[in-house]
């Protein structure tokens, strides 16, 4: 198993990381021939305006999109903003998932939280499913989620944090800072075509 991680901007070592103690095959994702051979990718947090524009630099939009149109891509946090086909806002977009996110709906840095969460899916990989302890830094919320994409999660008052369409997926939150691998686990089996 081989997964990129986009590593233009933003917090990718965590992800290489969190991957890599799963015992996949990883490699960082700058160029389109970086995509090659790989079985998924995960675009990590950040800036998705610097992402974006970074994106579009190195000439990633198309292969980007092709690649997601065929194999599982995970975006958390600015990833997911870049995942998205509608951020409400002008900004480079892969707009692969059916999804609209509203960014910075927590608020400034300082409103930055933790949060555990009920993510049922993770059932899957963890047959107890304890709640996830996980991080929101500025973070979009996912407005809304049509056409094939569902919802994964919800806060306790109902606003979506994460969702899924096929094999792409989106959380609105950091799940590479908090040691907690279940999501990774998730995403590999995805990748893996499960
Ligand atoms: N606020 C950032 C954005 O809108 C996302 C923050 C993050 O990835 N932690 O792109």
């Amino acid at each position: 198993m081989h997964i990129g991680v986009l590593a233009l901007q933003g917090d990718f070592a965590e992800h290489l990381a969190a991957v890599a103690r799963l015992g996949a095959a990883t490699r960082e994702v700058r160029l389109p021939a970086d995509l090659n051979g790989l079985d998924g990718l995960i675009i990590p947090g950040g800036e998705s305006t610097t992402i974006g524009k970074l994106a579009v630099d190195f000439g990633l939009i198309e292969p980007l999109q092709a690649f997601g149109r065929e194999k599982a891509i995970w975006g958390t946090c600015a990833g997911a903003i870049f995942l998205s086909k509608d951020a409400r806002r002008q900004q480079p977009l892969l707009g692969l998932m059916d999804i609209t996110v509203e960014r910075n709906a927590f608020g400034r840095q300082v409103q930055s939280f933790a949060a555990s969460l009920h993510i049922p899916a993770l059932a899957t990989v963890d047959p107890g499913n304890a709640p996830m302890r996980v991080v929101f830094i500025r973070a979009p919320l996912i407005e809304e989620v049509s056409g094939n994409a569902e919802v994964l999660c919800t806060l306790e008052d109902g606003r979506i944090v994460a969702a899924q369409q096929g094999c792409l997926l989106a959380t609105s939150f950091h799940p590479e800072l908090s040691g907690d691998d279940r999501l990774h686990q998730y995403f590999l089996k995805l990748a893996g075509g499960a």
